[in-house]
């Protein structure tokens, strides 16, 4: 089911680009127009000589499967370049017909390695063994150290410190999970951690997954999940003792009687627990309680749906108890009786469930798994109890079998698979159960029968047969966990087609063995086709269907270099910057972005970074980008350039430095990095450069009162006198002028003024007051920027008008220009920031969240109009987000940009008009 989707500093694993390299048949034996194989007999890994997939093979490998395929991976090291020596097993999967795979988990001196496994299949008996094929991923270039050097206890305050609600942070726990290795090019070393904090956005738990690295103090990788507490809980199998397995009645949520598999207690009463299956099966009536009760695990005192008598009463079917029990063994079946599966763990363990959950006083209208247990929410008005539709009750299992297997991420592609896997399964178990058609309309939405009113496809939260494309609608970015449910329809589209169009057990079959057998935590959607298309050869699919299915991938973007083939109409600057939209600065050519330490061009293990290094570059796009901050294990943010002098803000990370400094540094690197600001409890804001001269504010915690500061041609910096509770924010600096928004209370009223300082004159030379004329709606100033000579800034109307007005002002104060009216098409949007050169102003276009979620369209559009005044002209076509635009010359501007799956820094040279 959607989670909630929370803005999370998560920052995804790229999108690995495979490639394929298939052998080609020799020219005297190539057929006429045969048709190339579509299972590709070796895949290369990314950033590692490792294959990411070699299939058709037929090794012979004697002993037991994990020391046979052992040695065959020493054996061949040529081949695979992994260590025998660092392997792990972490559980194997065996099968009816005799094939048997074996997970390793790869160490890095001893320490797991975050999402890396390595899979060796083996088919045959005795001295007939042999191995099939092997891949997953291993990383062959680290060479990290594996000592922290970050006290322990400041790695669990820089996790606590990852919550950003102050109230939610005092009360946060984090569980610690002791060191991992991330797989990013050399490797970082981090503490893992997963912090439990109340969500300030609904109140209800929330867990995050927080690693933290241990030798430089910064959160390198965090993403939420719904993890349980560690502690608590009934012990279920204890529970189960001395129970007699029965059979009753109960109604179900619809009002309907249903046969229940019950037990009857030593006391001669009955709970909902069915004892007829290897796996026991339990069901929890929460009576109401909130989520948050169940963050521990099962309260004590909260014992299972119980009746006196073997006919259960009206509340079993009113709390979703009856569906819960009943949908349970439904999917326990379906698991077992189509792939010999024995419950989620696939070890007969048991199966529970809590239904009847409540969230801040109202029904819960959603349902999770929380890695041990189904939580079902109480359905209300509007909802059936969300246990009653059988697809959302596939859906969460689905999770439970998952984090067995492939246990795939919750982020980025390996989350929307994880989403997409939990919707195919989900389905196919209402599709099978009910025995509908796959050409029903309803077979491919999930979660269409929960609602009380309404078309099944206006209840639907999505649906498999939205032909989504990833080159067309992949969805990178901050939203979601990096679009773990928003593109989960583009992986479980393309399985729900192969089930279309193959037979649908043979479907289900190909599916289960390419989660339980090929998949590992970090693969990307085009290694979810090489895991099915292995998944199908293996289970003796013929030619023609194994190009079914190739065929069914193909439709909806998932092949090798997809990610390449999104058309954009920018030139990409720096790569897989970040998530965290940190804004970069450009003049004169040149550019400032922050990015993951230590380099983000080279490209080299995708995104886990701490985002602690400046970098610069040619805004041309010509030369390698340099790294430009120090490394000193700080978080280095907030630039402004002119082109040929940086400024910027370095903040201590560690539990020791809480420094807050600002620094400055020739972008040629010919000079030294100087500081500009340092100073126990004040705060360094909003640094400007331009030619000789450096501004900046500075925030007294003792005081609260923040001050502006002025060095001109290299001179100390001098404090600039302002009037009694007047603030300063929103620097510019240009041309010997300086500027800035400048806030007071004048008794109800909050004023807001754009306001310029001339450095030669040394005085303030106009100041455009933005407050409530009489009559006249009260505006508020903001982004205040130099530009042509005048002054720029953003003039906002009160209340929940989204748009705003372009303003300029003349530096002598004679006079206010309307650049933009606030009622013109396209005008800025709330939350925009103005940047500006002295030909062209360019702005942000942002619509608010559309009600069926988030889609490209909907995501912010940079605009631009000439700095005197114009039609506003769509800066660049590309069809992701675009964020933090800043101006170099002319109409030249760089932004961040979402479109390809990951943010990067592109520019375009001028405006691309109309889209
Ligand atoms: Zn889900």
């Amino acid at each position: 089911m959607p989670r909630r989707s929370r803005t999370s500093t998560a920052l995804g694993i790229s999108a690995t680009a495979v490639v394929a390299l298939a052998l080609a048949a020799p020219p005297a034996l190539a057929g006429p127009a045969a048709a190339p194989d579509p299972v590709p007999s070796l895949v290369a890994g990314q950033d590692t000589a490792a294959p990411q997939l070699v299939t058709g093979l037929a090794e012979s490998a004697v002993g037991s499967p994990a020391d046979a395929a052992r040695a065959h991976l020493a054996a061949h090291a040529d081949r695979y370049h992994v260590d025998p020596g660092e392997l792990a097993e972490v559980g194997s999967e065996s099968t009816a017909d005799g094939r048997r795979t074996v997970r390793f988990e790869q160490r890095h001196d001893g320490v797991p390695v975050f999402g890396a496994q390595y899979l060796v299949h083996l088919t045959g008996e005795g001295a007939g063994q042999r191995v099939e094929s092997v891949g997953g991923k291993y990383f062959t270039g680290l060479t990290v150290p594996t000592t922290a050097t970050v006290p322990a206890a400041a790695l669990r305050d820089l996790a606590l410190g990852s919550v950003q609600d102050p109230k939610a942070r005092a009360a946060a726990t984090a569980e610690d999970h002791g060191l991992v290795v991330l797989p990013d090019g050399a490797g970082r070393l981090a503490q893992r951690f997963t912090v439990h904090a109340a969500d300030p956005a609904t109140g209800g738990p929330a867990a995050r997954e927080v690693f933290v690295d241990a030798t430089v103090g910064v959160v390198a990788l965090a993403y939420d999940t719904r993890a349980p507490l560690p502690a608590g809980g009934t012990d279920q199998r204890a529970a189960a003792a001395g129970l007699e397995p029965a059979t009753g009645t109960a109604p179900d949520a619809r009002g309907n009687s249903a046969k229940v598999n019950i037990a009857r207690l030593p006391d001669g009463s009955y709970q909902l627990t069915d004892l007829t299956r290897p796996a026991t099966i339990t069901t929890y009536d929460a009576g109401g309680r909130d989520e948050m009760d169940l963050g521990g695990g099962i309260p004590a005192d909260l014992p299972p749906a119980h009746s006196p008598g073997p006919d259960f009463p009206a509340s079993a079917g009113t709390s979703g108890a009856t569906d819960a029990s009943v949908n349970a063994g439904i999917v326990y079946d379906f698991y077992h009786d189509r792939f010999g599966r024995n419950g989620l763990d696939g070890k007969g363990g048991a199966i529970t469930s809590v239904v009847n959950v409540s969230q801040d006083g109202a029904p819960y209208a959603n349902a999770y798994w929380d890695g041990k247990k189904m939580v079902y929410g109480s359905g209300g008005p509007n909802y059936y109890p969300f246990s009653a539709a059988l697809d959302i009750a596939g859906h969460e299992m689905t999770h439970g079998v998952i984090s067995n297997t492939a246990d795939l991420a919750g982020m980025g592609q390996a989350g929307a698979m994880n989403e997409g896997l939990a919707d195919y399964f989900g389905n196919a178990i209402e599709v099978t159960a009910r025995g509908m058609s796959m050409n029903d309309p309803a077979a491919a939405l999930l979660g269409e029968s929960k609602c009380r009113t309404g078309t099944p496809q206006a209840c639907a939260d999505r649906r498999m047969d939205d032909h989504r494309t990833t080159v067309d609608d992949y969805l990178g970015g901050t939203v979601d966990n990096g679009g773990q449910h928003l593109n989960a329809t583009i992986f479980s589209g393309a399985l729900w087609d192969i089930r279309r169009t193959l037979d649908p057990l043979t479907a289900d079959r190909v599916v289960y063995r390419a989660l339980t057998a090929y998949l590992t935590p970090l693969d990307d959607f085009v290694a979810g086709r090489n895991a099915a298309l292995a998944a199908g050869r293996d289970l003796g699919l013929s030619h023609a269907q194994l190009r079914t299915v190739a065929a069914a991938f193909d439709a909806h973007g998932i092949k090798a270099g997809w990610e390449s083939r999104i058309g954009m109409d920018s030139r990409t600057l720096a790569r897989n910057l970040s998530y965290s939209m940190a804004p970069p600065a450009a003049g004169g050519g040149h550019w400032v972005a922050m990015a993951p330490a230590p380099d983000p061009v080279k490209g080299t293990g995708g995104t886990l970074p701490g985002t602690t290094a400046l970098y610069t570059g040619s805004t041309t796009g010509r030369g390698a980008p340099v790294r430009l901050s120090p490394d000193d294990g700080r978080y280095h943010s907030w630039p402004s350039t002119d082109g040929t002098n940086a400024v910027w803000k370095a903040i201590g990370t560690t539990a020791k430095d809480h420094s807050r400094e600002l620094l400055t540094a020739p972008l040629s690197g010919a000079g030294p990095v100087r500081s500009l600001f340092l100073a126990d409890g004040k705060e360094p804001g909003n640094p400007q450069v331009s030619g000789g001269d450096i501004a900046f504010t500075v925030h007294d915690f003792a005081t609260g009162r923040t001050s502006l500061w002025l060095s001109h041609d290299g001179a100390p910096a001098v404090e600039l006198p302002l009037a009694d509770g007047h603030h300063p924010d929103d620097l510019t600096l240009k041309d010997g002028y300086l500027a800035w928004t400048e806030s007071w209370q004048d008794g109800q009223q909050y004023v807001t003024a754009p306001t310029v300082y001339s450095i030669a004159a040394g005085k303030v030379t106009a100041q455009y007051t933005a407050h409530a004329a009489p009559g006249a709606a009260a505006t508020t100033a903001s982004s205040a920027r130099l530009a042509g000579g005048r002054l720029l800034w953003l003039d906002t109307p009160a209340g929940a008008a989204a748009r705003a007005s372009i303003r300029s002002g003349a530096l002598d104060g004679s006079g206010v220009n309307e650049v933009l009216a606030a009622d013109s098409p396209n005008a800025p949007t709330l939350g925009s920031d103005l940047t500006a050169s002295d030909q062209a102003v360019t702005y942000k276009v942002q619509s608010t969240k559309p009600a069926g979620g988030w889609t490209n369209a909907a995501l912010p559009k940079l605009w631009q109009l000439p700095t005197g005044g114009g039609t506003p002209q769509r800066l660049s076509c590309d069809r992701g987000g675009q964020d933090q635009p800043a101006a170099d010359q002319g109409t030249r501007v760089v932004w961040l940009d979402s479109t390809p799956g990951r943010t990067d820094l592109v520019v375009r040279d001028r405006a691309a008009g109309t889209c």
